[in-house]
């Protein structure tokens, strides 16, 4: 560290020397003395200058001019030189919305493999047929299936659990999800898109880096010089600590959880799940989350899933039932994921079959499986059991 102040210092004295024809005032340069001659009448005149050389308006604005050059090129380099204000990667998970196929805030994928609403899902009709349950899972690319085939994304292999158990009534289960989608997208998806199809239920999958997207995407855009002056200057950035504005990766969740921008975050996705059970109740329709945890959470030794327990206590206070799937994968290890944040086939698999086991025998509120338990409330979440339905 004092390595980089005496380096700083040192680049910095050629650049003082170069204002050596600075006035001083313990050691004012001579004038010519014809030139003396000539200003003396007006320095007379003058209120201040106390025998001060006399400089053209011109000049001094010049000498103003290097002297600000000089003082922020040096905090600039010096911010440079200690690590200030150094930019920080955001993880290339955290969706940036600027950069979605059509730059707007809301998407959908025309093209092939896509239906008519846009989605990696077959066509289905507007009209729901009689005797018909409809379930709407929606979400981002963790839904959509990203990396595997159609047929192998969770809502699929719902689909084909639900045909194999002949129930009583028609499921039909509806994957209205799309990569780079948050949870602002999804309930904008539920209006434009899910909505006209009348579902019964619906499924909404959050995955951890919705917190960041939505801070990062929603939070006011700085005026087009303070972005200009961020982008580019290391002093900036730390004057006005840009970097502490956004969040970088999903770990700030965990580490930080009480940071601005992850506490922005969180309020940013509990606004919009405020919304969309408002907009289900309106419409007769049930609603339930589904927390996707990330692959590390599935390692040996992971760290307490905070994020979740947050996510969980807002959907349990607000009456929003819950299923944490990492109680589901994290016997399944990393096999579960592709990579950081997508479902392997076997992990699909795993989430379609907690979903429809949900239905069938588990806790209505946070889904923990209630078969050999004959207690009045789910040991999990503490939701009184309803009986009558299992
Ligand atoms: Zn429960």
């Amino acid at each position: 560290m004092n390595a980089c102040f005496s380096q700083a210092s040192d680049s910095l004295s050629p650049l003082r020397d170069n204002v050596s024809g600075w006035p001083d005032q313990d050691d004012p340069p001579a004038l010519p003395a014809a030139a003396s001659e000539a200003k003396r009448p007006r320095l007379d005149k003058g209120a201040s200058g106390g025998g001060r050389p006399h400089f053209s308006p011109a000049k001094r604005l010049l000498f103003t001019c290097i002297l600000l050059v000089l003082v922020f090129g040096g905090a600039e380099l010096l911010c440079r030189l200690l690590g200030l204000g150094r930019r920080l990667e955001v993880a290339q998970y955290i969706s940036d919305w600027h950069q979605s196929p059509d730059g707007r805030r809301f998407w959908v994928i025309r093209g092939n493999g896509y239906n008519q609403d846009g989605m990696c899902d077959r066509d289905h009709a507007v009209e729901k047929p009689p005797n018909t349950f409809r379930v709407v899972c929606l979400g981002d690319s963790v839904t959509a299936g990203h990396g595997v085939a159609m047929r192998e994304s969770y809502p699929s292999v719902l689909q084909t659990y639900y045909d194999q158990l002949n129930l009583p009534v028609q499921m039909e289960v509806f994957n209205i999800a799309v990569s780079y989608w948050s949870t602002l997208q999804e309930v904008a998806g539920y209006r434009v898109i899910a909505r006209k199809y009348q579902p019964d239920q619906v499924f909404v999958g959050f995955c951890l880096n919705d917190v960041a997207e939505m801070h990062n995407n929603l939070q006011r855009p700085p005026p087009l010089a303070a972005r200009f002056l961020a982008n580019n200057s290391a002093l900036v950035r730390w004057l006005v600590d840009a970097e502490g504005r956004q969040v970088h990766d999903v770990l700030e969740l965990f580490k930080q959880p009480s940071s601005v921008a992850v506490q922005n975050g969180w309020q940013l996705v509990f606004d919009e799940l405020l919304n969309l059970q408002a907009d289900t109740r309106s419409d007769g329709c049930e609603l339930a989350v589904l927390i996707f945890p990330f692959r590390f959470q599935l390692e040996e030794g992971a760290q307490e899933p905070v994020p979740q327990r947050a996510l969980f206590r807002f959907c349990f206070e607000h009456d929003i039932p819950c299923f944490d799937l990492l109680d589901v994968l994290k016997p399944m290890g990393p096999e579960a994921m592709l990579d950081e944040s997508h479902l392997s086939p076997a992990g699909a698999r795993a989430v379609a079959e907690a979903i429809v086991r949900w239905g069938i025998s588990g806790c209505t509120a946070c889904g923990y499986d209630l078969t050999d338990f004959g207690g009045d409330r789910c040991p999990r979440c503490q939701a009184p059991i309803r009986r009558e339905n299992k």
